[in-house]
């Protein structure tokens, strides 16, 4: 098998070491018989696989006691419609929901709520293009907003925070999606935090949810019964028959990343790779990332090449090398690293010495 590094934004790399457990458990799933795809959820064996991600979950996060850990559907653009009509039952309606708008997916994420909410923009960096963070004393945040929304990393802009901001006793909502597990993060800081597992956890299908006890039990009534949380959390994630074959793999990544350290070792991993990819890419005058330095994304880099004419030649070349997925979202052109928790650092350096080759060679 020849080695390829892949730097897709998602569905991304997985752990090469889960990838081969699960493909010597598929037909025999620890001397059951059965492959986890063909059980019953509800039965001894799967009930098990679940408990396990749950709680390996929960104690890679650090997720205080007070909080739900939900395994949903519908991935993170589910959300964006599940999450309202779980939150705004709270409040009178029509209610009102803060948004920060920081590039793709919160653009998204604000158009979708507008079917159920008044939207609020507090602050926006549209007219920088989404290459920094409105800084949290620029914020107008309402009186009495239902809850305050933030992605605290834009996967296709390459914008991530760094900072935990404070909006008080107001719901903070976060859609951590791409780098969930690549960082340390202040649970107790947040409402509700939600993710699609394809990025940075497990295949694509399963969702993950964590709220704040307090926040479940308000939904509207048109909500979905398979989306309501306080329904979620009373059947353990188990309301309807969830994605059991993508929660036995992101329960698979759980235990690797407990091997390698947990998410703290993880972290200081991400920012050796990152760094090492931004360095080469400050220092050339033939690669360019136009994001503010101090709110760069550690997972998705984009980066553009100097001359666009260049960009055929330099994705042929790329794949030739086995660095595979590099092209760049359609709305923003040019190309994307992503550098998730299962890319090692031998697919960044291999990336780097293809892109001074390419200078070399181009330059
Ligand atoms: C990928 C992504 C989504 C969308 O996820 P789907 O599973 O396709 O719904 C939402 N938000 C962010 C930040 C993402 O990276």
């Amino acid at each position: 098998m020849t080695r390829v590094f892949n730097f897709s934004a998602g569905p991304a790399v997985l752990p090469l070491e889960v990838l081969q457990q699960a493909a010597a458990e598929m037909t025999d799933w620890h001397g059951s018989g059965m492959s986890v795809m063909e059980m019953s959820h509800r039965g001894e064996e799967f009930m098990s696989i679940h408990a396990a991600a749950l709680r390996d979950a929960r104690e890679l996060l650090a997720v205080p006691e007070n909080y739900k850990i939900l395994f949903l559907q519908g991935g993170g653009l589910g959300q964006n419609a599940i999450v309202p009509m779980n939150l705004l039952g709270r409040k009178p309606q029509p209610a009102v929901v803060d948004f920060v708008q920081t590039g793709s997916w919160t653009t998204k994420s604000l158009n979708e709520a507008r079917k159920y909410c008044t939207v609020n923009i507090a602050a926006s960096s549209a007219a920088s293009k989404f290459t920094t963070i409105p800084p949290r004393d620029m914020w107008k945040l309402s009186k009495d907003a239902a809850y305050v929304h933030i992605c605290t990393n834009e996967t296709i802009d390459g914008v991530e925070y760094h900072f935990t901001p404070d909006v008080g006793d107001v719901p903070l909502v976060a859609d951590m999606s791409s780098h969930i597990l690549a960082r340390q993060v202040d649970v107790s800081k947040y409402g509700v935090i939600f993710g699609g597992a394809q990025k940075n956890i497990g295949p694509a299908g399963l969702t993950l949810v964590i709220v704040r006890e307090d926040l479940i039990g308000h939904a509207l009534s048109i909500c979905p019964s398979a989306f309501d949380w306080k329904v979620i959390a009373e059947n353990n994630s188990m309301f309807n028959t969830p994605p059991t074959y993508a929660i036995y793999i992101a329960g698979l990544v759980f235990q690797w990343l407990k091997r390698q350290g947990g998410v703290a070792a993880m972290e200081q991993r991400n920012i050796a790779k990152a760094a090492l990819l931004y360095d080469y890419l400050d220092a050339s005058g033939f690669y360019q990332n136009r994001v503010a330095g101090d709110c760069r994304s550690r997972m998705n880099v984009p980066f553009y090449l100097r001359d666009d004419a260049l960009n055929t030649a330099f994705l042929a070349g790329a794949k030739e090398r086995g660095l595979l997925q590099l092209k760049g979202h359609k709305s923003v052109g040019g190309m994307r690293a992503s550098l998730y928790n299962a890319m090692p650092i031998e697919g960044v350096q291999a990336l780097v010495a293809y892109l001074k080759e390419f200078e070399t060679k181009n330059g």
